[in-house]
């Protein structure tokens, strides 16, 4: 199909619900080891757009290819397995549950799936377990919540819990990231911290990003490309810069 490792190509999207067209014909690329933001309006169908990708929602038409595989009719531990790890919206981590056990639930669902393929019964042998534990860790101190590997998730502070979610979507190797509003809710500090997350998912682990995104200076400071939606279309596609200057955008945020 031609879609380089990483590579995602969305085209012709579509969305239907009773009586509302969520996505209409929507279609968009992200290049292997970039960031990709996408914005729009409330009820732009932005959340939508991830649920397709993710395989929560079912399209009714068109084509998401990403390694050369087309992910419309796929399951999302299907999905997954093929190298693409969501965060949600809204956390969803198993807040009795340690960090360390969130990095590896992620991972061992991830695990499951390359061993049942693999033909292989055994996937938690205590030499795999080790290993897999390793590098949890290894995460975790890469998004910075290493000293917090052994708490439970609920009493950590909101940004804490947000780099968590992250980490659990990196311990399933991802090659393709899509973050559903990573930023949102938090304060300055912890968006500075989050963002500088990202950036160097992209640069030192050169994943691709998907990122739908409120926070404009984010979106400015982070994205390569910018795609945005209104009403279920992409009204506008570029660079950043130019995106922002863009009279269609600027009457979809003001409403006009
Ligand atoms: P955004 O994330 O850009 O705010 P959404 O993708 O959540 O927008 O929603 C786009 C539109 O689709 C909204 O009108 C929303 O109410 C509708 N929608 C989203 N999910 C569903 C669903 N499961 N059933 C019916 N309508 C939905
Ligand atoms: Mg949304």
């Amino acid at each position: 199909d031609g879609t380089e490792a990483g590579e995602l190509r969305v085209s012709g999207l579509t969305v239907r619900f009773a009586g509302l067209t969520a996505l209409d014909g929507v279609g968009f690329t992200v290049a292997p080891g970039s960031v990709h933001a996408i914005i729009g309006p409330n009820g732009a169908g932005k959340s939508t757009c991830f649920n397709v990708l993710s395989g929560v929602y079912r399209a009714s038409e068109g084509s998401v290819r990403f390694g050369g595989a087309e992910l419309t009719a796929l399951p999302p531990h299907r999905i997954a397995a093929l190298g693409v790890a969501r965060t949600f919206q809204n956390i969803a981590l198993s807040r009795h549950l340690s960090v360390e056990d969130n990095l590896m639930l992620g991972r061992h669902r991830l695990t499951r799936a390359g061993f049942a393929s693999a033909g292989l019964r055994m996937p938690w042998a205590r030499g795999e377990d080790a290993r897999h534990r390793a590098r949890v860790r290894d995460i975790a101190a890469f998004v910075g919540v290493g000293e917090h590997l052994a708490a439970p998730v609920g009493p950590l502070s909101y940004g804490v819990r947000k780099r968590v979610e992250l980490a659990r979507a990196l311990a399933m190797e991802p090659r393709l990231l899509l973050l559903d509003e990573p930023v949102a809710g938090m304060n300055g500090a912890e968006r500075r911290r989050m963002a500088e997350v990202i950036r160097r998912a992209r640069a030192d682990l050169g994943l691709s990003v998907l990122l739908v995104e409120h926070d404009m200076g984010m979106v400015m400071r982070l994205a390569d490309e910018v795609t945005v939606l209104d009403f279920g279309r992409r009204i506008a596609g570029g660079a950043p810069a130019a995106v922002q200057r863009d009279p269609a955008v600027i009457r979809a945020y003001l409403g006009a």
